[in-house]
């Protein structure tokens, strides 16, 4: 049996960014395999999503968060940079255990299907056990298992079983595997290679944090690197199958040689804005290197909002800029979708609405006032969309959220989860 999403608008994000008025799309096994006129593809038998009234787009692409600690929300607002130095540990942090990261990983990957995002790239220590949980979600996803120097043998023992149980395949596997180095001052020279090595060996990308503070920077440079750039260039760690999260403190020279090595960044704005008050000059990259949008944890960002991280990466982008004119709508609406993607390997796959990729898809209401009028739906969707936008969800062609309602996971039960789990409002009171 097919779905056909009916009468649709259709923002294809294709290589044109074409907009289609009326149009069917056609889904068999999770592809989409036609789109054509409005009311012209359903077949007696076949499923159809009536969307007259909904515009349809790829589903939006997080390329860098940590599902698992969802939990983590408000327990560290305002804090000076000193608070974070090395550790990234919120206060309490030592009372969550696995059962608590298991919720929070579930809680987190409803919230981001409910909140439009169809794939994400998420990292974690303990990821195979955390994996599988995202495999139920039906998110699409990118995982990897953190390693550091204080647990590179657990690291490599649950990176090597992750590697064994979802591969690298995108095109085999809804879920595949990543290497995820923490970060350049938590890993030695030595291990960073290893990941570089083991990385090529088995086709996997690199997923690192970097220049995501001053003393990161420093102690990099007291291991004799010039830099955050000349590090990862030691390591072998450049090149579009390498994915730096934040790389916020680089100089002058550091950014031309990036946008050289073609290094792919996953830009998290809020978070770096919270916690460092400072983030890249996105203008530099864009269209320079891949580039996608990531919600990183919500200690630092505490929604799991791609609409507000997009607006807000296009609205400092320009004040970093000098320049409205910079980082223009369809710019991020790419850096949103197709371009997170190819940030991860997955254009070929997914990220825009094209016949032979794979259904991620989701449908904005226009009924909603934000989505109205129409006179620019893609400014409509950076500029004033929110997730109470979102109608319906679809990854690899199943409907995870219908009528704004997500399918199989109900939101006011996972939150009577975490309260039952003790994590009540009084849960870390002295
Ligand atoms: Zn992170």
């Amino acid at each position: 049996m097919a779905l056909v999403l009916q009468a649709a608008t259709v923002l294809t994000v294709d290589a044109q960014d074409r907009l289609l008025r009326d149009a069917d799309i056609r889904i068999e096994n999770g592809a989409i395999v036609a789109i054509g006129q409005g009311g012209t593809l359903a077949r007696p038998g076949d499923e159809v999503l009536d969307c007259c009234r909904g515009l349809v787009m790829p589903g939006l692409v997080n390329a860098h968060t940590h599902a698992a600690t969802a939990l983590f929300r408000g327990l560290a607002e305002d804090l000076p940079r000193a608070f974070w130095a090395g550790a990234y540990k919120v206060p309490g942090e030592e009372r969550f255990g696995p059962a608590d990261y298991a919720l929070s990983l579930r809680a987190a990957c409803a919230e981001f299907l409910a909140n439009g995002v169809t794939c994400i790239a998420d990292r974690l220590a303990r990821m195979d056990q955390l994996g599988p949980l995202i495999e139920e979600s039906g998110l699409r996803a990118v995982v990897g298992s953190t390693l550091t120097d204080g647990r590179a043998g657990e690291g490599w023992a649950e990176t090597e079983r992750l590697l064994e149980r979802y591969g690298t395949n995108p095109s085999a596997s809804r879920v595949t595997a990543g290497i995820a180095p923490h970060a350049l001052d938590s890993c030695s020279d030595a291990l960073l290679a290893e990941c570089a090595r083991r990385a090529r060996q088995v086709g996997a990308r690199v997923f690192i944090h970097v220049a995501q503070s001053a003393p990161e920077v420093a102690a990099i440079r007291a291991r004799g690197h010039a830099g955050a750039l000349a590090c990862l260039r030691a390591a072998g760690l450049t090149g579009p199958d390498v994915v730096a999260a934040h790389a916020i403190y680089l100089d002058e020279s550091e950014i031309e040689g990036w946008c050289r090595d073609g290094t792919a960044i996953a830009h998290c704005p809020a978070s770096n804005l919270k916690i460092e008050a400072r983030t890249i000059p996105l203008h530099r990259y864009a269209g320079q290197v891949p580039v996608g949008l990531g919600t990183d944890w919500t200690a630092s960002d505490n929604a799991m909002d791609m609409f507000w991280e997009a607006r807000l990466a296009a609205l400092v982008g320009k004040m970093n800029a000098g320049d409205p004119t910079a980082l223009p709508v369809q710019t991020m609406i790419r850096m949103m979708t197709v371009e997170g993607a190819r940030v991860l390997g997955l254009d070929h796959l997914v990220g825009s609405v094209e016949t032979g990729k794979r259904a991620d898809l989701i449908v904005l209401d226009l009924d909603r006032l934000e989505m109205a009028p129409p006179h620019d739906h893609a400014a409509n969707i950076v500029y004033s969309a929110s997730p109470r936008s979102v109608r319906d969800v679809l990854v690899d062609g199943v409907v995870r959220k219908r009528g704004h309602v997500l399918v199989g996971a109900q939101e006011a039960a996972l939150v009577a989860e975490m309260r039952s789990a003790g994590w009540g409002e009084t849960a870390l009171a002295p």
